[in-house]
């Protein structure tokens, strides 16, 4: 038997780097692939809280944010072949719901996720159907490369949001998904940017992303200092932490018709927000989930910032 090393989720927490058997080509649209190089999310995070705030199964490799190479393939493969790199779409549809035929696929309830309820990128090899694969470009580096899925997420919420360069944009929570905002706001050409963080050296990194305005909303008041600066608030926030706490403050820094979209998310958090503000203010709150069809803007995306555009 080969064996290969993983990160199994045992349940409660508990997190085992241990000794698995080596996935094999089993159908005829497997592809096996080495893997390159897989980034921890958020949720990988949450799944490991106790309680979870986000679920995965037991017994499950987890990391669903991975590269790899191609090393084998099934009878039926068509696109890649051994050697090639590609990258994972995580999450595999159903394709019948009233969801997937209808574009919105990014919401089947029937969605089987990579590292959630199948076997994910935590590991040397994991199997993956071809239809799940898309070619990643030999130029871009693995440490961009294990980050094509998080930034095809982030591009699920800038299509929601539509930015111009007429919106000032504030941005709560500067992890990965809040600095890769950054980016993707920059590139959009908003007007003003300002982040929102309790972290000094993730305010410093936001800075160094390309924020104008780094506030730590714990100790300073993130409307005032708006107003000081700017003498305007916003009209796009996002949410990249996804406490509850967030969404009352993000509602109070939003111009009258601004936009809010939460895109962190814990099961466990709770919010208490006035309605009223959202009627009086004609505000739109809205999600964004995964990513929608939006890998191969990612691609392009990290092509893009790899020429040095
Ligand atoms: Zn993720
Ligand atoms: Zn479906």
């Amino acid at each position: 038997m080969s064996t290969m090393l993983a990160a199994v989720f045992e349940g409660n927490g508990v997190l085992n780097v241990k000794t698995v058997e080596k996935p094999r080509v089993t159908k005829p649209d497997d592809v096996l692939i080495r893997v390159g190089a897989a980034s921890i999310c958020g949720s990988d995070l949450h799944v490991l809280h106790v309680p979870p705030g986000q679920h995965a199964d037991p017994g499950v490799i987890l990391g669903h944010e991975f590269f790899g190479f191609v090393e084998e393939t099934g009878s039926a493969v068509t696109r890649f072949r051994p050697g090639g790199k590609v990258v994972v779409d995580n999450i595999m549809k159903c394709h019948t719901c009233a969801y997937c035929t209808t574009g919105m696929d990014n919401l089947c309830p029937n969605a089987v996720i990579f590292g959630q309820q199948r076997n994910g990128g935590f590991a040397q090899y994991c199997v993956v159907p071809e239809a799940q694969l898309m070619d990643m470009p030999e130029a871009i580096p693995s440490y961009l490369a294990a980050m094509t899925e998080p930034l095809a997420c982030v591009m699920n919420a800038m299509r929601k949001l539509n930015p111009t360069p007429a919106d000032t944009v504030a941005i709560f929570g500067m992890g990965p998904i809040g600095l890769t905002f950054i980016r993707a706001m920059k590139l959009y050409g908003v007007r003003r940017l300002a982040v929102c963080e309790m972290s000094a050296v993730r305010r410093q990194k936001a800075l160094e992303c390309g924020a104008d305005l780094a506030i730590d909303p714990a100790r300073e008041d993130v409307q005032a200092i708006l107003l000081r600066e700017w003498g305007e608030t916003c009209d796009i926030v996002v949410d990249a932490v996804g406490v509850g706490p967030v969404f009352g403050q993000a509602v109070g820094l939003l111009k009258c018709g601004g936009r809010l979209l939460i895109f962190g998310q814990n099961a466990n958090a709770v919010s208490q927000v006035p309605p009223a503000v959202i009627v009086r203010n004609e505000l739109t709150v809205m999600g964004s989930y995964c990513a929608h069809n939006t890998f191969p803007l990612a691609i392009k995306l990290l092509e893009k910032s790899r020429a040095g555009a």
